[in-house]
């Protein structure tokens, strides 16, 4: 199964967030809803979790260091 990216760092966030999850993506639809409601004042919903498995990027994606993050969509 490839591993994929949901990356903080791509969005605007009051608090800057700088967190980066890859893995498969199963587990990283989960972390990164858990992530949203508990870092991110995000209701963990089905909505929001097909929200976060439409942005997943490639693991390729990654790049190491600073991202300039876009306001978050929706
Ligand atoms: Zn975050």
């Amino acid at each position: 199964m490839d591993r994929v990216m949901a990356d903080c760092r791509r969005f605007e966030s009051d608090s800057n967030c700088q967190l980066t999850i890859i893995g498969p993506e199963d587990d990283v639809v989960a972390a990164a809803a858990q992530h949203a409601a508990a870092s991110h004042g995000h209701e963990d919903t089905r909505e929001l979790r097909e929200q976060l498995r439409a942005m997943l990027e490639p693991e390729s994606a990654y790049a190491p260091g600073e991202r300039t993050p876009v306001p978050f969509p929706g």
